[in-house]
């Protein structure tokens, strides 16, 4: 299979579509970013990089981020933290808070805003919100083998300037006792991994440890058990698209995990870790282009993880 060609195939098929969708303008920083762009890199479990398109252009990997913290913090407190967060699709938006008073501040799962908030909190045990931010950092550049990663400071101010949902979840939660540090400590840490800027091929690398049962081919380094990334692969599946996981799941069938920056990260299980990216979202905050480049990959591969 000549997955360069497929690579290049997509971009080229996709190229008319460019701009459509609608760029995340919450914050000055996303709305300037320029919409016709569509990057994808495919990282195979055998180490070798394919790429075309915009797959070295950074771009805020905002909620892709909740899956390396969800990895941190699954590493600091094994499988309780199930206590304290769900693990079910929500079927509402990411920033949602309805279902949060039914469910006595337990959100539905750890990659919708609420819960990816109380993972933050775990993260940030022991630690001034510096540190965690330092130690997410850190991780990032383990699990992608690059120390050239960085948080976009802007970005992460105009995210805290902002936030008015992020804090009323986040004082929702604490009003029931599931977060354990001061909201402001929480979000402060919260907005800054959002803030990371990464390219598809940065993200490819970083998410290959999914792909191949814990351990990153190119570093030989053990991130998780393959348990636990089997685990992590099936969250992604099932919550990684907001109220659209049904959707990426029945159209692409591979786990998957979007960005509002209009990145998505997604797992093809022994064979190869995708990211692509194009700015503009659809109506559940995915990126369009994005979602349809996976489609056709998955397609031309026969990648999925329900059958071949
Ligand atoms: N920083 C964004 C927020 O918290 C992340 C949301 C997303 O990427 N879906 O609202």
């Amino acid at each position: 299979m000549d997955l360069q060609a497929i690579a290049d195939d997509i971009v080229r098929d996709l190229s008319p579509r460019l701009g459509e969708g609608k760029v995340a303008d919450y914050i000055p920083e996303l709305a300037k970013v320029d919409p016709k762009q569509l990057g994808i890199a495919i990282t195979t479990v055998d180490g070798k990089t394919y790429r075309a398109g915009d797959a070295e252009t950074a771009f805020s990997v905002q909620s892709i981020s909740k899956v390396f913290m969800l990895t941190l913090a699954l590493g600091k407190v094994g499988e309780t933290i199930w206590r304290r967060v769900g693990r079910e699709p929500s079927g509402s938006a990411f920033n949602s808070i309805v279902q949060l008073e039914h469910e006595h501040g337990i959100p539905r799962n750890p990659f919708i805003n609420a819960g990816a908030i109380v993972v933050t909190d775990i993260v940030l045990a022991g630690h001034r919100p510096r540190e965690a931010i330092g130690e997410f950092l850190r991780f990032m550049h383990y699990v992608a083998n690059d120390d050239s990663l960085y948080i976009d400071e802007p970005v992460a101010r105009s995210e805290q300037r902002t936030g008015y949902r992020n804090f009323a979840l986040a004082n929702f939660m604490r009003g029931f006792d599931n977060l354990e540090h001061p909201v402001d400590h929480v979000l402060g840490v919260y907005f800054h991994q959002c803030a990371l800027a990464m390219n598809c091929v940065q993200l490819s690398h970083a998410g290959l440890f999914l792909a191949n049962r814990g351990t990153n081919p190119l570093t030989g380094f053990s991130v998780v058990s393959p348990r636990r990334a089997r685990r992590i692969n099936a969250i992604m599946l099932t919550c990684g698209h907001y109220d659209g996981s049904g959707d990426f799941a029945f159209r692409v069938g591979l786990p998957g995990k979007s960005g509002v920056g209009g990145g998505i990260l997604a797992v093809a299980p022994g064979r190869a870790s995708i990211a692509v990216w194009s700015p503009g979202l659809d109506e559940t905050g995915n990126s369009l282009l994005g979602s349809i480049a996976l489609e056709m990959l998955a397609a031309r591969t026969g990648w999925s993880v329900f059958g071949t």
